[in-house]
Formats: C-alpha cells, structure tokens, sequence
C-alpha cells in the first residue's frame, strides 16, 4: 500500500521546525530516517495530514563530549552508523557502541537516527534499554522552551512517551560513567538483526574493595518499554559480585523482575530463560570489565 495523502513541509532549523508543529501540533508527524513512520504509513496504521522533514535541520547532527559534566551529548538527527563509527561513543559510552551493531540491518542504520528510535518507543528497540542503563536524559524543545526529562519520566509505555503534540526530542545526554565501571550487552534474535526476542543492557559499577556499588541491568522486549531488574540490583549492591550471587540475581531477575507474554516469537517461559541467561553472561562480563578498568 502507499501513504494517504500529506502536505510535505522541510524546515532548516530547529526553530522553524517548532514554529510548523505549533501550527499543525496532532495532525503533524515529523520525519527523522522514516524506517518506522514510513511503513506504518504505507500500512495506514498512521494518515499524518503533515509531515514536518527533519533531514535538512543540521543543527541536530552531533556526536560531541559535554563540556560541564564529561559526559556525552548526541543531537537527536544523527544517524544510528555515526553512532557505531564514531571513537568518541567506543571511548565515552562503550555499551552503547557495542549495542550499535545488533540495531536492524547496516542500511536501516545509515538513515535511521538515534532520536527516532527513542521517539517511536519501540519496547524491542535497543536504545531505550541501552540508555536506561546508562542513566540518560532527554532534551525536549518546544516554542515555549526546553526541557530535561530522565529516562524514566520519558517512557510512558508502549509507543508512548512523554513529548507532547508540540514538542521535539532535541538532544540525548549521557553523563561520564564513574570510575571501576563495566557494561556488557547481549541479545538473542532469530536472525542477526531482527528485533530481538529478549535483549538486555548492563552497567555496573566497583567500590575501592570490589564490591558492588550500583548495577543497572535493563531488558528490551519483556514488557511495555525497557525493564530494570530492581530485586537483581538488591541482591547484588554492597556485595561481592561471586558467581553464585550472579546466578541469584540472574535468578531474581528473571523470575521476579520480568513478567514476559507469550507471543508469535516466543513463550514467556522461554524469555525468562533466555532473561536468566543473559544476564548471567552480562553480569559476568561487566564484572570483569570493572576489575580490568
Ligand atoms: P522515523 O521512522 O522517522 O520516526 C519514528 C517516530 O519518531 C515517528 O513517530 C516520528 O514522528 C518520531 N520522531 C522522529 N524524530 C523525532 C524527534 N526528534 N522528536 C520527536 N519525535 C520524533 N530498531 C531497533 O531498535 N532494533 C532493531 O532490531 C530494528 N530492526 C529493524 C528492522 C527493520 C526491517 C526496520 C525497517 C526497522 C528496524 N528498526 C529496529 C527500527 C529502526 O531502528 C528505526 O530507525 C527507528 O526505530 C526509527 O528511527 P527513524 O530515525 O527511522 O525514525
């Protein structure tokens, strides 16, 4: 099938870009690599009477280091292969480069953007686990002002989000990743670069004595949006991450933290053992990762 008809409009800032979605707010979508809106228009499954083009707004393409906290800053209009080619993001984010190849298929990657996945809020997206891991923010733009929101704030279930009909998700922040941390990502698809059946992204971070400070375990494709295993991080916080207490968190995550549905793809007893699985072998490496920082 093809979209039904739409007015086709291509501002070249952000400023314009806000003023026409403050003119035509519900009845408009915008457009970053189109790699989700553009099917579901020609499925009809969205009649948008607008479509506002992000691609000429430059303004909105950056991958660079945030000057006050050393974190990371990336413009919601960059392409998901900067992201995966770019030695600031291995350096800063190093789980978000290592997610970068298990999104999609190398051409969705070299139009679709880091902003329109987080927009679309896809729960089998890698994005929005990777970045709750990471504990990011989102900077959202309307004619009135910005806006900070946490990741927390910012996902309200599934294909929903917190940005209202006026507003445009401008910049994604991560901050520095503190000292005697480590990360790991895995997934299990049927195919490399399908959605995942379960995913999951883990950040965890050492005290002087080795045991855990914090971790951060978050799941794609069990639930509404991305998942945080919070009793797996109970076990494991204050303790001396051994491999029996990985297992009882792998255990508590899969069982208490996750409450997966059956579906085409997979039974949800069969994801809360790929669940326990992966985050075994994330724990595991993210570990091992801190000792070796
Ligand atoms: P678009 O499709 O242009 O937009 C998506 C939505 O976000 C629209 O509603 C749009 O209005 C809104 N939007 C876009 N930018 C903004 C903004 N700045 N502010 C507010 N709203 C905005 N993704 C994965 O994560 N993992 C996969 O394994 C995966 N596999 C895929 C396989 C196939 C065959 C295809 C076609 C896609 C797949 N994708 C996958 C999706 C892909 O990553 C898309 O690029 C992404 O979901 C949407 O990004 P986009 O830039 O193309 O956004």
């Amino acid at each position: 099938m093809k979209p039904a008809p739409f007015k086709y409009l291509a501002p070249e800032t952000v400023e314009d870009a806000l003023n026409l979605l403050s003119q035509h707010g519900d009845d408009a979508k915008l457009l970053a690599g189109g790699q989700s809106l553009i099917p579901t228009m020609n499925f009809r499954l969205a009649e948008p009477a607008v479509i506002i083009d992000l691609n000429r707004v430059s303004e909105l393409n950056y991958i660079r280091e945030t000057r006050r906290s050393g974190g990371l800053s990336i413009g919601a209009m960059t392409r998901q292969r900067q992201v995966e080619r770019s030695d600031l993001v291995a350096q800063k984010a190093p789980l978000l480069y290592e997610t970068m190849p298990f999104i999609a298929h190398p051409q969705i990657r070299n139009r679709g953007t880091v902003g329109g996945s987080i927009a679309h809020a896809d729960p089998a997206a890698e994005f929005p686990a990777v970045f709750t891991a990471l504990n990011a923010k989102f900077r959202l733009q309307s004619q009135s002002g910005n806006r900070w929101v946490s990741i927390d704030e910012f996902y309200l279930g599934m294909f929903a989000t917190a940005l209202t009909a006026d507003e445009m998700l401008v910049e994604i922040e991560l901050p520095a990743s503190p000292k005697r941390s480590g990360f790991a990502f895995k997934e299990v698809a049927r195919r490399h670069g399908d959605y995942a059946i379960v995913g999951v992204a883990t950040a965890v971070t050492l005290d002087r004595k080795g045991r855990c400070e914090d971790v951060n375990l978050v799941f794609l494709s069990v639930g509404d949006g991305p998942v945080t295993a919070k009793q797996a991080a109970v076990t494991l916080t204050g303790e001396t991450p051994t491999s029996q207490l990985i297992e009882a968190a792998a255990e508590a995550a899969a069982q208490q933290d996750i409450d997966p549905g059956d579906d085409l793809h997979a039974t949800a007893a069969y994801r809360r053992h790929l669940a326990n699985t992966l985050a075994k072998q994330t724990l595991t490496l993210a570990f091992e990762r801190a000792q070796n920082s």
